[in-house]
C-alpha cells in the first residue's frame, strides 16, 4: 500500500498501485480487478486519479511513429508532453494544446481533455486527436476516433479515466519555425479593462491573465494580460536547465494573506506593459516547471485549485460577483489565472465552454471549504461549471447540474462494461456508478 494524492496533496488514500510491464499484464489486471483507476503523472489536483486500486501508465513510454512531413505523432499514453516536446520541437513541430505544466501524460491530457492558453482558437487536446487505443473493461483493445465509436470518443475525452485505459494516441501537431515565443504584457487596472483587453487581443494565438484576487477598492481586479505568438525566426531548441527543487513541505504559515498580498503587489508593480519580448517556449508555457515540487510550498495539509467557467452571457458581471466573494473572504490565492474560452466541444464531460474561466489556488482550511461551498451554487446559477481535473470538493448535485450530459456518459460506460470496473474517489463522490 502507498499513500496516494493528487498535485494538491489533498485528499490522500492508501492504495494498491499496479505498474504492469506489458499490455498482456494490464489486460489480465483489468479483467480480474474491479474499481481500478488509470493514473499518469498525478498532476490532477484532487482525487480524480485516486482509488484504492490504481493502474499506472508509466510503462507505456514509447514513441510509436512520427510523420515529420505531416506532423502526425503516434505514441504511448504514458509519455509526458515534456518528452514529446523534446522530440518534436527541434524538428519544427509543437503540441496543438499546451496545459500549464509539461509533466502531464498523454493519457491524462485526453482523460481531462486539457486546454491551454489558445482555447479560443484551438479548443481542447481532444480536438487534435486523430484516434486513440483504449483498453476496455474486458481487457480488449479498441481503436477509437470521431468516426469509429464516436460515443466512446465523446465519453473518454474528458471522461477522467472512467471508460477504460488509454494505451496510445495519434496526435496532429502544429508546425513552428522557432522555439521562441513573442510575448507582450498588458497591465490592466481593473476587471473591465482586462476583459476588454482579452477582446482586443482575441486574434492573438495565446492569451492568459494573472489577476490579483486579494485587493479591493480601486485595485479590485487589477491584472496583467500576457499574449503570445510563435516566433517566425530563431532556433528550434529545447532547454536542458535542471529545475530547482522544493525538498520538503514548507511550514503552512509561510503562505498567508499578508505574504500573498505582498507578492501580488510586488508582481503587479514590477510588471509593465511591454511588447514583443522574445522568450523561450518553456518560460512562456511552463514557468512553474522550473520549480520541482512547488506544491510543497502550501505545507502538509495541501491545497486545492478551484477552477470554474461561466458563460460569456453572464460575463464580467458574473465574474465580478464571484471575485467580490473571494476578495471579501480574505483567503488569498497566489496563483489566480483568468482565461477567455472559445466554443465548447461535444464531449460529455469536457470542461471548457465559451466564457471566462478563473483558476485559483487556496491553501486548504475549513474557511476555504466553506468558501467553495458558497461559490459552487453561484457558478451553477450562472450556467457555469467546475473543472473535474482540479476538483476535490464538489458534491453530486453540483456535478449533475454543471455537466447535464452526465447521463449520456453513464450510458456509454454501461454499454462498454466500464461501470464497476473503473472508478475513483472522485467518481464516487460525484454520484457516478
Ligand atoms: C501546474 C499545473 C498546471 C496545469 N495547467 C493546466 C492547464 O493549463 N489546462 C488544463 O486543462 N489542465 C491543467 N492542469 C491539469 C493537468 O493538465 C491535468 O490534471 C492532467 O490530466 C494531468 O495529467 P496526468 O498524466 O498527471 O494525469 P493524472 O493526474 O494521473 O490523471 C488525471 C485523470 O486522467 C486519467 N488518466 C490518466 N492516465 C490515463 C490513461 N492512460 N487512461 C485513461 N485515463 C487516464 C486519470 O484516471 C484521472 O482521471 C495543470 C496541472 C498542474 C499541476
Amino acid at each position: 500500500m502507498i499513500r496516494i494524492h493528487g498535485w494538491g496533496n489533498f485528499p490522500s488514500i492508501d492504495s494498491e498501485v499496479f505498474s504492469p510491464k506489458s499490455l498482456t499484464a494490464s489486460s489480465d489486471l483489468i479483467t480480474n480487478i474491479n474499481n481500478l483507476i488509470p493514473r499518469g503523472f498525478g498532476r490532477s489536483y484532487g482525487d480524480s486519479a485516486n482509488s484504492k486500486k490504481i493502474l499506472q501508465s508509466n510503462y507505456l513510454n514509447r514513441f510509436i511513429s512520427f510523420d515529420h512531413e505531416n506532423g502526425i505523432l503516434i505514441c504511448d499514453s504514458g509519455l509526458s508532453i515534456n518528452e514529446i516536446l523534446s522530440l518534436i520541437v527541434p524538428r519544427g513541430w509543437f503540441i496543438p494544446v499546451a496545459p500549464g505544466t509539461s509533466f502531464v501524460s498523454v493519457g491524462g491530457a485526453i482523460a481531462s481533455d486539457v486546454h491551454g492558453k489558445n482555447h479560443h482558437h484551438q479548443g481542447c487536446f481532444s480536438d487534435h486527436l486523430l484516434s486513440f487505443e483504449l483498453m476496455l473493461a474486458d481487457g480488449s483493445i479498441t481503436q477509437v476516433s470521431r468516426s469509429h465509436l464516436p460515443d466512446l470518443f465523446q465519453a473518454t475525452c474528458g471522461g477522467m479515466g472512467l471508460t477504460g485505459f488509454i494505451v496510445s494516441a495519434s496526435i496532429q501537431l502544429i508546425p513552428i519555425k522557432s522555439s521562441q515565443i513573442i510575448q507582450s504584457l498588458v497591465k490592466c487596472g481593473s476587471l473591465e479593462e482586462v476583459c476588454d483587453q482579452f477582446y482586443i487581443n482575441r486574434d492573438k494565438t495565446y492569451s492568459v491573465a494573472w489577476i490579483d484576487c486579494l485587493s479591493s477598492g480601486k485595485n479590485f481586479g487589477r491584472s496583467v494580460l500576457m499574449v503570445g505568438e510563435h516566433s517566425e525566426s530563431g532556433k528550434l531548441s529545447v532547454s536542458k536547465k535542471a529545475p530547482i527543487n522544493i525538498p520538503f513541505n514548507m511550514p503552512a504559515s509561510l503562505l498567508n494573506s499578508y505574504s500573498i498580498r505582498l507578492f501580488n503587489s510586488i508582481y503587479y508593480h514590477s510588471s509593465s506593459t511591454q511588447s514583443d519580448m522574445n522568450i523561450s517556449y518553456e518560460k512562456f508555457f511552463y514557468p512553474l516547471d522550473g520549480i520541482r515540487n512547488w506544491n510543497r510550498l502550501y505545507g502538509k495539509a495541501g491545497f486545492i485549485q478551484y477552477q470554474f467557467v461561466i458563460p460569456m452571457a453572464v460575463g464580467i458581471d458574473g465574474l465580478k460577483k464571484i471575485l467580490v466573494k473571494i476578495v471579501d473572504s480574505g483567503l488569498g490565492s497566489f496563483l489566480a489565472v483568468l482565461k477567455c474560452f472559445g466554443l465548447a466541444n461535444a464531449n460529455y464531460l469536457s470542461f471548457p465552454m465559451e466564457g471566462f474561466t478563473l483558476a485559483l489556488d487556496f491553501k486548504l482550511s475549513d474557511s476555504v471549504i466553506k468558501l467553495v461551498s458558497n461559490l459552487d451554487p453561484m457558478v451553477v446559477d450562472m450556467g457555469g461549471r467546475i473543472y473535474l481535473t482540479k476538483d476535490a470538493l464538489m458534491n453530486d448535485t453540483t456535478f449533475k447540474s454543471c455537466y447535464p450530459l452526465w447521463e449520456n456518459f453513464e450510458q456509454v460506460r454501461a454499454k462498454y462494461g466500464a461501470i464497476g470496473k473503473f472508478s475513483s474517489i472522485q467518481s464516487k463522490r460525484l454520484g457516478l456508478q
